[in-house]
């Protein structure tokens, strides 16, 4: 593989020095050097400074990732083995965890990988390219896997273009062939997922821990409505928790037969749960005709989505979808908000239910915050890695 030296702007060495990982493009002052995606770049500063050595990838967030601040360390399928050993190390509770099957293995830069995720579904590994540069190093990485994590087969998703297209197909490297749908656990909740068919497998395991706190202390005798709901994973959560009755709004037609899945494997009559498939914001409208209010709402869309009528961002929107629910939650009923919209970090989000609520005219208390659960670990020098914030709230 080629190799070059990129210059790295004198005002931001120190960012580097201090282990920041992202190549982000105002530091490269002789971007003129990065051709062919792939290509091992060494890191400078403008003095000649050795930083750290990388590779060149392009993705939103940058140009590549610094993978290794030792001057004599190689990225090689050894490199590999060391960092998939350490990621594995920590993750063994989750591995001797009979309840909780399905994990994320390693996380980006959070592992010092940037670039590249793998999840663990009950022995089946699913590895998330997010660059064609980090996937020129794919012989090297399932070779490090092979020698250092027992697995039965990999899939993998290619989250970048090639020819200006996103390639789906059914996505299986090696190993063992899965059959579809998997059954995982978490936390003694089934969920039914499928490797084959596409980037979204059926369940985002980064709200685990929102899905327990809903079932275990959000549901018994309560009634909830689960927005942009997807595959049901919250309304399963609160059903199996007691509550008396879960309506799922999601506009995709596939989003009822996998909620009926999802209710079905664990147990759950499908048909005493309301599964409507609708935009969001015409269910609001309709409710509010209706005159129905709900104990608990949660709220989990997209950083930005665009449906027939409108276009949905984050950053833009969130404060009316919040003023929205808190016309249909009930007074003493609590809101689950989440986002994971970068843009919108936690204060910037907080302050989206302040004035939703200040605006509507009532009061509230916050109850519970949540980030990324362990196994999506965070690198502390690159803090933008800790996409995912929800808050709990309770309108008074
Ligand atoms: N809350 C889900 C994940 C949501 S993924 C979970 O916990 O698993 C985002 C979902 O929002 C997708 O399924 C998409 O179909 C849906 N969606 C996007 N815009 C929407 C809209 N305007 N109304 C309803 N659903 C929408």
């Amino acid at each position: 593989m080629s190799q070059v030296t990129l210059k790295i702007r004198q005002k931001f060495a120190h960012k580097f020095k201090q282990g920041q990982p992202l190549i982000f493009k105002e530091a490269i002052a002789n971007l003129d050097r990065l051709k062919e995606e792939g290509t091992i770049v060494s890191l400078e500063d403008e003095k000649g400074v050795f930083l750290g050595r990388g590779y060149y990838g392009r993705q939103n967030k940058g140009y590549g990732w610094m993978l290794t601040q030792k001057e004599t360390e190689q990225i090689d399928q050894r490199f590999f083995e060391g960092k998939f050993a350490k990621a594995w190390s920590k993750r063994k509770a989750f591995f001797n965890n009979p309840d909780t099957t399905a994990f994320r293995l390693v996380n980006g830069e959070g592992d010092g990988l940037g670039g590249l995720t793998i999840d663990y579904f009950d022995g089946f590994l699913l590895l998330n390219w997010y660059s064609e540069g980090i996937y020129s190093f794919k012989d090297d990485v399932i070779a490090a896997l092979e020698e250092t994590v027992s697995f039965k087969g990999i899939y993998e998703k290619k989250r970048f273009k090639t020819g200006g297209k996103y390639i789906e197909d059914d996505d299986f490297v090696s190993g063992e062939r899965g059959e579809f749908p998997l059954i995982v656990k978490e936390n003694g909740i089934q969920f039914a997922v499928y490797l084959n068919e596409g980037a979204m497998v059926g369940v985002f395991m980064d709200q685990r821990d929102v899905r327990r706190t809903i079932r275990d202390d959000y549901s018994k005798g309560k009634t909830v409505l689960n927005t942009f709901s997807y595959t049901g994973a919250f309304s399963v959560a609160a059903a199996l928790g007691g509550a008396t009755e879960t309506t799922s709004v999601d506009l995709a037609n596939r989003s009822y037969e996998k909620t009926v899945e999802q209710f079905a494997i664990n147990g759950i009559d499908y048909e005493a749960q309301n599964i409507v498939v609708q935009d969001v914001f015409d269910y609001f409208n309709y409710a509010v005709k209706k005159g129905l209010s709900f104990d608990t709402v949660i709220l989990d869309p997209p950083s930005f989505a665009r449906s027939k009528k409108k276009t949905f961002s984050a950053e833009k929107d969130y404060k009316d979808l919040l003023k929205q629910s808190i016309a249909i939650t009930e007074k003493g009923g609590v809101i689950v908000a989440s986002t994971n919209a970068a843009k919108v970090h936690m204060k910037k989000f907080k302050g989206f239910i302040d004035q939703a609520f200040k605006e509507t005219g009532h009061k509230y208390t916050l109850l519970e915050e949540f980030t990324l659960p362990k196994d999506f670990a965070v690198d502390p020098t690159f803090p933008e890695g800790n996409y995912l914030k929800v808050l709990f709230v309770r309108k008074r």
